[in-house]
């Protein structure tokens, strides 16, 4: 165990794009197979070469830099993933609907017949069937 960690030493490690990368690959290898796509098997390669020489790499600022830029991109859709989740779990006691006025998404329980909403961004008033 100290041989790896001597090893290991001042190599960059394990971060969120490497394991990205590698989930992408496990699945993209699973259906490559699936569907006998040798170009896509070809290309998981690739992708796991870069897990590993993104893993074993002692220039630590360049890949941070590339998680930092990964992390940009994926942050904002992970949100917007855990987000829509959350409007499908819950959209059986809450209805869902955006103002007419500024597109604002505003949700009021279910089964309360025509109701007066007031948007909290924008004050417009409107009436809408729950
Ligand atoms: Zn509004």
């Amino acid at each position: 165990m100290n041989g790896f960690r001597n090893f290991m030493n001042g190599r960059y490690g394990v971060d969120q794009l490497t394991l990205f990368l590698l989930i992408s690959g496990m699945v993209l290898t699973f259906l490559a197979n699936a569907f006998d796509l040798y170009a896509v098997t070809m290309f998981t390669f690739v992708i796991f070469f870069a897990c590993i020489y993104r893993v074993m790499s002692k220039n630590i600022s360049s890949r941070q830099a590339e998680n930092i830029k990964f992390l940009k991109l994926y942050n904002p859709a992970r949100a917007w993933t855990v987000g829509k989740y959350n409007i499908i779990k819950s959209s059986r006691y809450y209805k869902y609907f955006k103002c007419p006025h500024c597109k604002q998404e505003i949700r009021a329980p279910r089964g309360r017949g025509k109701i007066s909403v007031t948007c909290q961004k924008c004050k417009n008033k409107f009436v809408q069937k729950t």
